[in-house]
């Protein structure tokens, strides 16, 4: 049971590289808080601090409502769970799993416990005499998660664990985390810059620009209500058609003061047959340029405005490359953004 409180937290490196510009985040005891964002916003800069494997310039860690800055990685009871597993070769998956309750002077038969328990929550009681070459990626990354587990840490931090793994086992192993975590209760926090693992994994989704927090708070709340341009074109795949609005370029009806861009998804254009829109609505006439068939639904990539936008559409696709068509999009389903970007409404 444990909360952890991020208070204005810095970092600046040697060479006055600030990679983390004052961030805040307040994380629920039990809840799996998801870091997201592109490369080098210092993602895992700010994990690394919650850890205790970087120093804090400025601000506070709390775990608890204790202050950690001070207190040493192996003193602050957490767990860490990397892309790379960092399983010993040479080890059997039972040893990798004791190590750590090795190293603490656990009594002998308080880590066999541990362990047997652990690999019963994990599926690994088969494989506990084995050795990580003889194990399949998705068992890897379940050993790495069992070592973090066995030592019933307060706070498990996961960096990118899944980025090394194919497309197939990331999913399952998404949805073995999260109900993992889920069932164990230990709060959490996970790093990643894949915007579906940080959907559906997330509680708590923060979403990181250059250093601070552009967008914090329930995964689907941000994908309908995005705060800046950079978030909606961030979260969601593929991302929200933007267009830019106003004097001499692109007309749209209801158009609040100050708007300089227009933003829908994909899957809220509809291709209409008449020239007839709702009076409320954007209209656009569309070239297709390209049709991508993904089975349920299609995407048609098309040439709009002076812009490029995707619009989804279900099952297979009627359009063809060449084909012009009317797109709307309902007013209830357009995000509008100032000059700066923010979003206005
Ligand atoms: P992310 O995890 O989001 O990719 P990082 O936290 O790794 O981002 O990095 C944030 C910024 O800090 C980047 O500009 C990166 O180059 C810089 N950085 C990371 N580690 C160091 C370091 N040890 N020394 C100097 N700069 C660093």
């Amino acid at each position: 049971m444990a909360t952890v409180d991020l208070n204005d937290v810095r970092k600046v490196y040697a060479g006055n590289v600030e990679a983390v510009k004052g961030v805040s985040i307040a994380i629920p005891d039990g809840k799996l808080c998801v870091l997201v964002g592109p490369s080098g916003c210092g993602k895992s800069t700010l994990l690394r601090m919650i850890a205790g494997l970087e120093t804090i310039t400025a601000g506070t860690v709390s775990i608890d409502g204790k202050v950690v800055n001070a207190i040493g990685p192996t003193d602050r009871d957490i767990a860490m769970v990397f892309q790379n597993y960092a399983l010993y070769p040479h080890m059997k998956v039972y040893d990798n799993m004791a190590y750590g309750l090795r190293n603490r002077g656990t009594p002998k038969d308080e880590i066999d416990r541990r362990v047997r328990e652990t690999a019963r929550t994990l599926e690994l009681e088969q494989l506990l005499e084995r050795r990580p070459r003889e194990l399949s990626g998705g068992q890897r990354q379940r050993v790495a998660m069992g070592r973090a587990i066995v030592r019933n840490p307060k706070v498990f931090l996961f960096d990118e664990p899944l980025s090394n793994l194919d497309a197939k086992l990331r999913g399952q192993m998404r949805v073995e985390i999260k109900n993992l975590q889920r069932s164990l209760g230990v709060t959490s926090v996970y790093v990643t810059h894949d915007q579906l693992e940080a959907m559906t994994l997330a509680d708590l989704l923060v979403v990181m620009n250059a250093g601070k927090v552009e967008q914090a708070g329930d995964p689907l709340d941000i994908y309908e209500k995005p705060a800046s341009i950079f978030v909606a074109s961030f979260i969601g795949a593929p991302p929200m058609n933007l267009l830019p609005v106003g004097q001499g370029s692109l007309p749209a009806n209801g158009m609040p003061a100050g708007a300089a861009t227009i933003g829908f998804r994909p899957e809220d254009a509809e291709v209409v047959t008449t020239k007839e829109a709702s009076g409320d609505a954007l209209a656009l006439d569309a070239d297709v340029e390209a049709v991508e068939p993904v089975g349920a639904e299609s995407f048609l990539y098309c040439a709009a405005a002076g812009s490029r936008i995707v619009v989804r559409v279900a099952g297979r696709a009627v359009a063809r490359p060449g084909d012009r068509l009317r797109v709307i999009a309902r007013a209830e389903k357009l995000h509008w953004f100032d000059s700066a970007g923010r979003r206005i409404g």
